[in-house]
């Protein structure tokens, strides 16, 4: 599933060579809650490999993306930053673990898209307190749910099946609860 990445982080599009975002991608890799997500997918039936992971030239204005069955793409021209790379890295892991853990689940299905966002966004820290005051969004009450409501609507305007005026955000609506809440394979929220 592609991410925009307009705002994804404070380094908007600055952009790097392949060969560098590949190197960071392999640091990315060597952090602990990416081992963790990569031994839960292992545990589930659905081991990981490092070409599982690819650092490419985007055209679409997303810093990466989610296929099923091809893995995830990192956007070395759309990101700048290691931490950019280890946030995309996380995000799409968390996307790949929901395919793996829920057979039916259909990517066409505009619901079942938001609630696999809903985690994505929440459990990967992209909203986290730092990350937002680097995006000029300097409210504090209520600022994380705010800021994952706003990426996965971003996330779900990619989606073809999501369009139509109110579509997106009344699928949003109606997961909620349910997938801001499910926070597996964390006991809780990182
Ligand atoms: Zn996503």
């Amino acid at each position: 599933m592609e991410d925009a990445g307009g705002d994804s982080s404070g380094g908007g599009y600055g952009g790097m060579t392949v060969e560098a975002c590949e190197g960071m991608i392999r640091k990315s890799l060597k952090l602990p809650m990416v081992k963790f997500l990569r031994e839960k997918m292992e545990e589930a039936g659905c081991p990981v490999k490092e070409r599982f992971f690819k650092a490419t030239v985007c055209t679409d204005k997303v810093s990466g993306g989610y296929m099923t069955g091809k893995g995830v793409v990192v956007c070395s021209n759309h990101l700048t930053f290691q931490d950019e790379v280890n946030q995309v890295i996380i995000h799409e892991l968390i996307h790949a673990y929901d395919d793996c853990r829920a057979a039916n689940l259909n990517w066409t299905n505009c619901a079942h898209h938001a609630c696999s966002e809903i985690r994505a966004a929440h459990l990967s820290g992209d909203c986290h307190f730092k990350r937002e005051l680097l995006r000029g969004h300097t409210k504090l009450r209520g600022h994380e749910q705010e800021c994952v409501k706003r990426r996965v609507q971003m996330s779900l305007a990619n989606n073809p099946y999501c369009s139509g005026p109110s579509t997106a955000k009344n699928a949003m609506e109606a997961v909620w609860e349910i997938c801001y809440n499910d926070t597996k394979p964390f006991d809780r929220a990182p």
